[in-house]
């Protein structure tokens, strides 16, 4: 089976957490702080907090954010659960805002006339608004910002399929445009930790915010405490937090990865080049850029037609071609569902699901098994 995703391991990655594991640091060691770096810089950004994946990053960042009870957040159904979960964690409500049926991103033309339309009736506004840079593409950041100051909200990006992505010539994860940027290194995702996940931030009072919740709410800044350090063994919990920290045989494999981020991308980039130029006659719908973006492409998913799709995916796996389909609209989910949400609530989320099927993409990808995606995708759409 040739997968849709799959990590990209060279023999520096294991020798760097070897070495960790001969160290004496195998967490809250100086890898660490090293990966936070090197990520920061990478990304062009103030600040980096590695956490232990990316679900505790959103939940971080939207308690960071002050998100509680008698809160509200909005997202995309085209999503992860992670994303729309985080906010129940913090018996917040949540709710959904369309896609764009070009970018399968946030629809802002929605979102616009979503936010006008609760301002006009007296209705609650959004406290958060998390986007989701869906496959890799980045979302519309710059009308986004535009929104959140007009409508007093704050922004989150989902970046767990776009480290490496541009957006207006800076990498996603700058939060030129945003409060917090949260990003994935399950190994599906463009580079890999195991479980991990990184938030950027221009906000030192984030960032710290951040750090202190990932460890259970716990300071030893004297500074940060509300009374007088009682020695070197002090420590105070400002608030109730998490264990959502990342190990250093992680961070030693993230920052190892990062020195192929380039290629990953690069690579990755390639092949949907390829794929957009082998495809192009078939009756399929492929990926559209937009402009101001440069896609990392985590995904690349294709839509066919909807009465189609079934039979495409279930003969493209019986070939060994590893297919898959992002997303299930998140309200749709039982979970959501018992919340009262029904189908038909985000008709242009619902019909990209439709027809959506996630070709095999990742950077150890061979030309030659491309090659044999590609015969088996048109041999299955064509000869129907
Ligand atoms: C993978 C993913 C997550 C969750 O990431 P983890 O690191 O597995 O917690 C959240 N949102 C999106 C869009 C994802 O693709």
């Amino acid at each position: 089976m040739i997968p849709y995703g799959r990590q990209d391991i060279d023999e520096a990655d294991i020798d760097a957490v070897v070495k960790v594991l001969r160290s004496d640091w195998l967490t809250q060691g100086p890898s660490i702080q090293e990966f936070e770096t090197t990520f920061a810089v990478y990304c062009g950004a103030a600040h980096a907090v590695a956490v232990s994946s990316a679900t505790a990053g959103l939940h971080l960042a939207v308690k960071a954010l002050g998100l509680k009870s008698g809160g509200l957040l909005w997202t995309v159904p085209n999503t992860f659960v992670a994303t729309a979960n985080v906010a129940l964690y913090c018996g917040a409500d949540v709710d959904f805002v369309d896609i764009d049926p070009n970018t399968y991103c946030i629809s802002v033309q929605r979102l616009r006339e979503r936010l006008a339309a609760v301002r006009a009736s007296g209705g609650r506004l959004p406290d958060i608004v998390t986007v989701v840079h869906f496959a890799g593409q980045p979302c519309e950041m710059q009308e986004i910002r535009r929104l959140a100051k007009e409508f007093g909200f704050r922004v989150i990006e989902d970046a767990s399929h776009a480290v490496g992505a541009e957006y207006m010539s800076r990498k996603v994860g700058s939060c030129d445009h945003s409060d917090l940027c949260v990003f994935s290194f399950h190994p599906v995702k463009i580079v890999t930790t195991g479980e991990g996940g990184m938030v950027t931030t221009s906000d030192p009072f984030l960032a710290t915010a951040l750090a202190e919740l990932r460890t259970h709410g716990i300071t030893r800044d004297p500074q940060r405490m509300e009374s007088a350090s009682q020695g070197a063994w002090y420590y105070e919990m400002l608030e109730l937090g998490f264990n959502y920290r990342i190990t250093d045989m992680q961070a030693a494999l993230g920052c190892s990865q990062m020195r192929r981020l380039d290629d990953f991308v690069a690579r990755r980039r390639k092949l949907a080049a390829t794929y957009n130029r082998e495809l192009a006659d078939l009756p399929i719908r492929l990926p559209y850029q937009h402009p101001d973006g440069n896609s990392s492409f985590h995904l690349y998913p294709i839509v066919v037609e909807a009465e189609q799709r079934a039979r495409i995916f279930a003969e493209l796996r019986s070939r060994g071609i590893g297919v898959n389909v992002h997303y299930i609209p998140v309200y749709t989910q039982p979970v959501y569902r018992r919340l009262g949400f029904e189908i038909g609530y985000c008709p242009s989320a619902e019909a990209y699901y439709a027809g959506a099927i996630s070709l095999p993409l990742f950077s150890r990808m061979s030309d030659d098994e491309q090659n044999v995606v590609m015969a088996a995708v048109r041999d299955v759409v064509l000869h129907s």
